[in-house]
């Protein structure tokens, strides 16, 4: 890992001279790789789904084409497959807008009642009765970022805790402040993450259980999604767990994304 990559070259410099060129191409080199490893992984994950889906069509084809029966057998098979490609797809769309955006974020202020409220609907909606889902109090109200993105990346966290969290677990939302510090966290009481594989979870197409994740809708590019925001926002993303008991992820802003309450209608409300 850390040898150096360099290229080399002879160039005329005058009738009589030659000039030689160095040029330490280490870092090129590596971006190269992963590149390709991403293209690799893209192809990879696309082929699967496709492989399934005309696999079915063939059957249907070749011997079922006036079988209602196996139609119906194979129909929720094939939309399962086309749904995890749309995921996919979904999420490299997103992942390719986040790399080609502008580096200064387009800012607002964010409600974060309302955030974490959206936020619970949708936990409940795939959680589908499975868990308890909780929300700490919500304080203080206001964060300055862009509310899309955020949205995007407490969203990931939010399903991943659903996904990897057995029937009958706990998953927690908390929006808080720790000192001058502001974090969002989602808590839950899931299978958890072996300690040596932390580090690379951010990773586009890093999983600690392949076939795990796959089977439950994921795409293998939520926390890399979450990791491109959380550094758009200039915040942490933190990441506590103990296989067995469960996990918390935390994203921690400065208290420079605190944004004063000018105007809150509630407030007057009460
Ligand atoms: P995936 O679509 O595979 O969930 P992510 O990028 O969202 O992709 O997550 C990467 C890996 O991190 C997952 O495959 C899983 O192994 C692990 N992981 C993420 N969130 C949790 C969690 N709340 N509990 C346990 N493992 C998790």
């Amino acid at each position: 890992p850390n040898e150096r990559v360099l290229s080399i070259q002879l160039v005329p410099f005058d009738s009589t001279r030659k000039l030689l060129l160095s040029r330490d191409i280490t870092q090129l080199e590596r971006v190269q790789t992963v590149h390709r490893d991403f293209v690799a992984n893209v192809s990879h994950e696309l082929r699967t789904p496709l492989t399934v889906v005309g696999g079915f069509l063939e059957t249907i084809q070749d011997m079922g084409a006036d079988d209602p029966a196996m139609i119906r057998q194979f129909l929720p098979m094939m939309m399962e497959q086309s749904r995890r490609m749309q995921s996919l797809v979904e999420d490299l769309l997103i992942l390719s807008r986040l790399e080609n955006s502008p580096k200064n974020l387009v800012s607002e202020k964010v409600d974060m009642r309302d955030m974490l409220d959206t936020l619970m609907v949708e936990a409940e909606g795939l959680s589908q009765g499975r868990h308890v889902i909780r929300m700490d109090p919500v304080t203080p109200l206001w964060l300055w970022g862009n509310a899309a993105e955020l949205h995007s990346a407490f969203g990931n966290l939010v399903s991943n805790a659903v996904r990897y969290t057995p029937e009958g677990g706990t998953i927690t939302l908390s929006w808080r402040e720790e000192g001058d510090k502001l974090v969002f966290s989602v808590s839950d009481t899931g299978i958890g993450i072996p300690r040596e594989h932390i580090p690379r979870l951010t990773e586009r197409f890093y999983r600690v259980d392949r076939g795990r994740s796959r089977g439950n809708g994921g795409t293998g590019l939520g926390l890399a999604i979450v990791k491109h925001i959380v550094a758009r926002h200039q915040a942490r993303l933190d990441i506590v767990s103990e296989p067995e008991k469960g996990s918390t992820f935390s994203v921690v802003f400065g208290g420079e994304h605190r944004a004063e309450p000018d105007h809150d209608p509630r407030a007057e409300e009460a």
